[in-house]
């Protein structure tokens, strides 16, 4: 039957047909509805579970304290900006938040974004062009690559952590002219390692390049040397921060020029003020009190060797992470998928990380530690993992 007689209009019957390609291949995805406050205890679709899929890693987006500021601020300052900052969306909140980010970061200045997608293809759209390169780490997350794509640059893929890679795309780079950026997550979303910033600064710097970090996953959880080695540093505030929106750190000239080119930002409406509220209590915390850093430090390795003392006879094998994103890899996209079903039949959550978010063939469970989780939390987890593992259906 075609479409027409389906009483498909073409658009849908086109539609209709990927998704049932997507389905087939065990690539469908789908979202789950979580009642009340995030955590790592949350109620999804009516039942209880604990959370190992958040980027909440220290457990501050249900913080009391930094819900508090936020209410706080929505009194004092109502709930939308009213318009983008340059016209009269910005608030004493954001001027504030980004003297305290560039405080923070130990950059001359600090431009605050609605979210990370904005800041990456903003500023990559605002300061290169087409006759310049981006070399970018080929694991990069989709909005850096989006953003260098958007640039209109020539872009170069370089094998993921490969300092040779980068040294040979920087003499071609160098041969073609223009400018070059070299561009890199600082912990990578989807595995979990970190990027060597300190070899690919001196590097930069040897070749007067432009190093550009995103350090969404790193900010308040390990230091990767972004924020003292990157020319743009880039991070967000809606994963360690638990609120929402993102920034760019460096220099005055830097800033001073997205704040004239960067589109993004330009003719975006800025965030809400009681948003901004959030992020400032958040970055206190983080500030004063680095015992949830080190709970975080001292979760990771439990799990660790939790999956470790399993032994091997695993349908997956652990990644060798340090950081809060442990990945366990299945390989194909449907026992991926099984293995994330059976553990939440069991009360815990770990998101299944499929193509094309990750390469084919490299499914994974990807289990994020926090600050948040108790230790009985981690070994029931464990436990969880024994037995769905050694479960076949
Ligand atoms: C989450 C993430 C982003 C996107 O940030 P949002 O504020 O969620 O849009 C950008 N870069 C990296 C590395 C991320 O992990």
């Amino acid at each position: 039957m075609n479409a027409a007689a389906l009483g498909l209009s073409p658009l849908d019957a086109r539609l209709q047909g990927e998704l049932d390609g997507f389905r087939a291949a065990d690539l469908y995805r789908a979202r789950r509805v979580v009642e009340g406050s995030h955590g790592v205890g949350l109620v999804v679709d009516g039942r209880a579970c604990v959370s190992f899929c958040s980027n909440d890693y220290l457990g501050l987006a249900s913080d009391p304290r930094v819900a508090e500021a936020a209410r706080t601020a929505l009194s004092r300052a109502g709930t939308g900006s009213g318009a983008a900052a340059l016209v009269s969306g910005y608030n004493r909140e954001h001027a504030q938040l980004e003297d305290e980010l560039a405080d923070y970061t130990g950059r001359a200045r600090a431009l605050l974004f609605t979210s990370g997608w904005a800041a990456n293809l903003g500023t990559l759209r605002a300061l290169f062009g087409k006759s310049d390169s981006l070399l970018c780490d080929e694991l990069n997350h989709a909005s850096l690559i989006d953003g260098a794509r958007l640039a209109g640059s020539r872009y170069v893929r370089v094998p993921h952590a490969d300092l040779d890679g980068f040294a040979t795309a920087l003499d071609d780079a160098k041969a073609q002219g223009g400018e070059i950026g070299i561009i890199s997550d600082s912990v990578f979303s989807m595995d979990g390692d970190e990027a060597d910033v300190p070899a690919l600064a001196s590097m930069a710097r040897r070749h007067g390049a432009t190093l550009i970090v995103d350090d969404a996953h790193g900010l308040g959880v390990t230091d990767s040397g972004a924020m003292r080695h990157a020319d743009v540093y880039v991070a967000t505030l809606g994963k360690s921060l638990g609120a929402a929106g993102a920034f760019v750190a460096g220099s005055d000239a830097l800033i001073e020029f997205l704040i004239q080119r960067a589109r993004t930002w330009v003719f975006s409406t800025a965030p809400p003020p009681a948003i901004a509220a959030a992020a400032r209590q958040a970055l206190q915390i983080i500030r004063s009190e680095p015992e949830h850093q080190a709970r975080l430090h001292a979760n990771i390795a439990r799990f660790r060797r939790g999956i470790e003392a399993l032994g091997s006879e695993l349908p997956f094998t652990l990644s060798p992470s340090t950081t809060p994103i442990q990945p366990l890899i299945v390989g194909p996209a449907g026992p991926a998928m099984a293995l994330s079903r059976r553990l939440f039949e069991r009360g815990y959550w770990v998101a299944a990380i499929r193509p094309p978010t990750v390469p084919a063939g490299t499914s994974r469970l990807r289990v994020t530690l926090s600050a948040a989780h108790t230790e009985a939390q981690i070994d029931g987890l464990i436990v969880a993992i024994a037995d769905a593992s050694a479960h076949k259906d």
